[in-house]
């Protein structure tokens, strides 16, 4: 185990005389375009003609069609879902960046890269500038003055100036030189495995436990429905607890709960701990090998004939009936 290297500040210089395009205005592509720009970057946006499009352009930016941006551009961060990118890719970027000497791409995912969907040309330095944050509220911790975390990689460094790249993008789109602002020098590799092994665990898990919960105080003990869905989540308390968890550390927030649920709690963390490594462990495993991709894959290549199947049966489920009267009840819905 390494420790990481933190990286605070950065300077946007080299990408000063440069034309920046933010290729897909969704929701990392608009926040990381207006804090590009605010922070004195020449950004054009790449888009399909649809209604991303029309906001960029009232946002106040020169907008083209992705292979235009491309083309006018020696920089381009890559920000359309994953799943879609390679095609927009190899029909529309990678002809135009052939053409050039040289030219600098960024995705804010490894995903990509790691299984080989997308392979830029020898030209090109490739590097990741990954957000730990969702984008509107990059906007709104730029507006407060504040940075982000950001995961760094560099695939291909031609010009032997990629990781400066990176850095300069980090601190482009608001990451760096603010309080709470750090980047972690990591590969695309190591962002994939994270960013999937959080979906494929801990967030499953939790699921999978308050769906148990749901069904065995309902149907086994005669609980109210709509009282147990306020106690797992619908309070609102979960979210402090994340929020705590986020502020002070997952030790130190402990402190705030009752005597009765820290007992409670540390001891039943001991009591699960072994069986879910193992599940975290398996999941680990089909995610690097690669497992995971392929599933995911023939999935969509099937018309996402699963992805489809898990909405319906999710939607149609007891839990979501009762939680629709209750969200319905408490105004929200
Ligand atoms: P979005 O789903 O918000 O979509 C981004 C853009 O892609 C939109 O402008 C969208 O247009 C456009 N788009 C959709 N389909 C096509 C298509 N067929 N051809 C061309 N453009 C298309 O993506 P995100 O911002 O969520 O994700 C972008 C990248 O950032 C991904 O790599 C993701 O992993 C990464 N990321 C995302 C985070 C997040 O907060 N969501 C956090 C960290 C990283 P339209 O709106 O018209 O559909």
């Amino acid at each position: 185990m390494k420790d990481a290297e933190f990286i605070l500040d950065a300077d946007v210089v080299l990408l000063k005389d440069r034309t920046v395009s933010v290729i897909g205005y969704g929701n990392q592509g608009q926040s990381q375009a207006r804090v590009l720009r605010d922070n004195g970057i020449n950004v054009i946006v790449g888009n399909i003609k649809d209604a991303s499009w029309d906001r960029a352009a009232k946002d106040g930016f020169p907008v083209y069609a992705i292979d235009e941006a491309a083309k006018r551009s020696d920089v381009a961060l890559v920000l359309i879902p994953d799943e879609i990118a390679p095609d927009v890719y190899y029909g529309e970027i990678e002809p135009e960046i052939r053409k050039k000497k040289h030219f600098v791409l960024d995705f804010a995912s490894g995903y990509n890269i790691t299984y080989g969907s997308i392979k830029p040309p020898p030209n090109t330095d490739l590097v990741m500038v990954a957000p730990r944050m969702i984008g509107f509220a990059i906007l709104d911790l730029h507006e407060k003055k504040k940075g982000y975390p950001v995961l760094l990689g560099v695939a291909q460094d031609v010009s032997g100036k990629a990781w400066e790249y990176a850095k300069a993008i980090a601190k482009g789109i608001g990451a760096l030189g603010l309080p709470g602002g750090v980047a972690i020098e990591s590969s695309f590799e190591e962002e994939t495995l994270l960013d999937l092994l959080s979906e494929h665990s801990w967030g499953p898990i939790m699921s999978a436990a308050m769906r148990a919960y749901f069904d065995v105080v309902t149907e086994e003990y005669g609980a109210s429905p709509e009282a147990a869905i306020l106690e797992l989540y619908a309070s609102g308390e979960l979210s402090e607890v994340a929020r705590a968890m986020a502020e002070r550390g997952m030790v130190e927030q402990m402190a705030d709960h009752s005597r009765t649920s820290q007992y409670g709690q540390f001891t039943r963390t001991e009591r699960f701990y072994d069986t879910v490594k193992e599940m975290v462990r398996k999941e680990a495993a089909d995610i690097w090998s690669g497992e995971f991709a392929r599933e995911w894959s023939l999935d969509q290549s099937c018309g996402s004939i699963v992805l489809n199947r898990m909405w319906k049966i999710a939607r149609e489920s007891r839990l979501a009936k009762i939680e629709d009267r209750l969200y319905k009840t408490l105004g929200r819905r």
